[in-house]
């Protein structure tokens, strides 16, 4: 399923006659999108619209809420308002399309920002709307984005491990169980599972798990494997990495790969 960026996703349920909802609806899953506006008025009216047509759909009025937002779980499309209080929609559509695998980007511009929307297309957003625009056309162009950043996404996918009844997402150093319950890990708890996983089947030393060029870490290393060890306990799989002393930590059993 290629619009699943973030795993476990919100069931959601649709009656809507429309064959391309009708996928995501067999599936439990529907599209996320956060509607990034500053006009209240005009944002409860598309997030209502969306909401009605079955999407998953959350609301911020600035860049700093849409970054809180999009810390908490990704989005499978930004709907970006450009003129935005505090930092510009230019400069937060150049920040989202650095993340080659981040969220589409459907800007919407107001009369008078036609330049802004061209440098908005060269900065990577997917499409534009220009302001104002019929729900009809925001329906049509959230479902082309969609498509074509799950065409990408399903050409571009990232690796995500299976183990011990877990899903590991080292790309948002997500950890997720079968139960829908779910932990964050640092980056450094991250690039450690990431290692200790990718090396299933064989002890690693713990110098292998230091970042590149640090020496003599093997106690910040311990500590690290302690915390992230508490997390996959939290999570139901207590002995996932073992220690073997003196030599340095194991996964044992295979790992399939998503
Ligand atoms: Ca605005």
């Amino acid at each position: 399923m290629a619009l699943q960026t973030t795993w476990p996703r919100p069931f959601v349920t649709c009656a809507s006659p429309d064959p391309w909802y009708a996928v995501f609806t067999m599936l439990g899953v529907a599209p996320e999108i956060l509607v990034v506006e500053d006009d209240s008025e005009l944002r409860q009216e598309v997030v209502a619209y969306l909401r009605e047509h079955c999407f998953v759909v959350r609301e911020a009025g600035d860049a700093a809420t849409m970054d809180r937002s999009l810390k908490e779980r990704s989005v499978d499309l930004v709907i970006l308002d450009l003129g935005l209080p505090g930092e510009g929609g230019l400069s937060v559509c150049r920040r989202l399309a650095e993340h080659g695998r981040g969220p589409g980007i459907l800007i919407a511009s107001a009369q008078g920002e036609e330049t802004d929307r061209v440098v908005g297309l060269e900065l990577g957003a997917d499409d534009y709307l220009a302001k104002p625009y019929s729900p009809r056309e925001l329906l049509a162009r959230v479902k082309a984005v969609l498509r074509r950043t799950a065409h990408v996404r399903a050409t571009a996918p990232a690796a995500r491990y299976q183990a011990a009844g877990l899903v590991f997402d080292p790309e948002q150093r997500l950890l997720s169980n079968e139960a829908g319950e779910a932990a964050l890990l640092t980056q450094a708890e991250s690039a450690i599972l990431d290692a200790m996983l990718s090396n299933a089947g064989r002890v690693v030393a713990r110098e292998e798990l230091a970042p590149a060029g640090c020496h003599g870490v093997g106690r910040a290393i311990d500590l690290r494997v302690s915390r992230l060890r508490r997390k996959l306990a939290r999570l139901g799989a207590p002995d996932l990495i073992q220690t073997h002393r003196g030599l340095g930590y194991l996964v044992d059993r295979p790992v399939p790969v998503q």
